[in-house]
């Protein structure tokens, strides 16, 4: 997947060449990956920065939405750059992490029973399992 420059603006946060570059790594990995992960891809760029500047990237991406994290267990922390609404499903056969789409006309938050009023500012949803092979 080619990635054009473009693409790598996030509202409201300055896109040094690190963040770019984190965010372009990113992008074109949609396994899920760990920071040490991006880091390894990130070792054949011009750009070389160490695996804490990663980290710091990741934050900042974090931090203003553009990407989200996905913890499963204590393994360590996978980034996902698919910004549309989706959940999670960790296949414990594998331990691959696959995006699912919620089916179409379904609200997650209508089959919650929350107290009227209630304000949502997030919602995640990661099921574990095995799928069919
Ligand atoms: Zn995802």
């Amino acid at each position: 997947m080619k990635v054009y420059d473009h693409q790598l603006e996030v509202p409201g946060l300055r896109m040094t060449k690190q963040r770019k570059e984190v965010y372009r790594a990113l992008m074109e990995n949609a396994d899920h990956p760990t920071a040490s992960q991006l880091f390894d891809n990130l070792k054949n760029s011009q750009e070389s920065m160490s695996l804490a500047t990663v980290y710091n990237c990741l934050e900042a991406l974090v931090e203003h939405g553009a990407i989200k994290q996905v913890n499963v267990d204590r393994e360590p922390t996978r980034y996902c750059q698919n910004s549309a609404q989706h959940g999670h499903f960790h296949d414990q056969s594998t331990g691959t992490i696959h995006d699912i789409n919620f089916k179409s006309g379904i609200n997650l938050i209508d089959i919650l029973d929350l107290p009227e009023g209630t304000e949502i500012s997030s919602l995640e949803i990661t099921l574990k399992g095995t799928l069919p092979s």
